[in-house]
């Protein structure tokens, strides 16, 4: 199944291939706070439509996971990392896509905050 992706305004969008098993709910400091329920692939299954420099870029704590957001909107749609294998992801805010119905989609929690 292909999605797209996309923040309020438009300014980013994306396309991403995959089969959604659940989503993460995370309580960290950041995910609490967007309320974002993140799907994890592959980063050679997202593909960006928009202009890169239409996201900017925000890290915290280790660095590790840039967090992508509209300039415009503020937005956030996706984030870019790499898993404990060092295999490069994207972190997908399933709320930011068009053509799911969230109602379908288990909900995991995550305990991100005593990580
Ligand atoms: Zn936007």
């Amino acid at each position: 199944m292909k999605y797209i992706g996309s923040c309020h305004c438009g300014k980013v969008k994306y396309e991403v291939e995959g089969s959604i098993e659940s989503a993460m709910a995370c309580n960290c400091s950041m995910c609490q706070r967007k309320g974002s329920l993140l799907w994890f692939v592959s980063r050679d299954k997202f593909r960006l439509l928009s202009n890169n420099e239409n996201a900017g870029t925000y890290l915290f704590n280790k660095h590790a996971i840039k967090h992508r957001f509209c300039h415009t909107c503020g937005i956030h749609p996706y984030a870019e990392g790499v898993d404990p294998n060092g295999n490069a992801i994207a972190a997908i805010n399933v709320r930011c896509l068009e053509n799911l119905d969230l109602a379908t989609v288990p909900i995991r929690n995550f305990d991100g905050r005593s990580k």
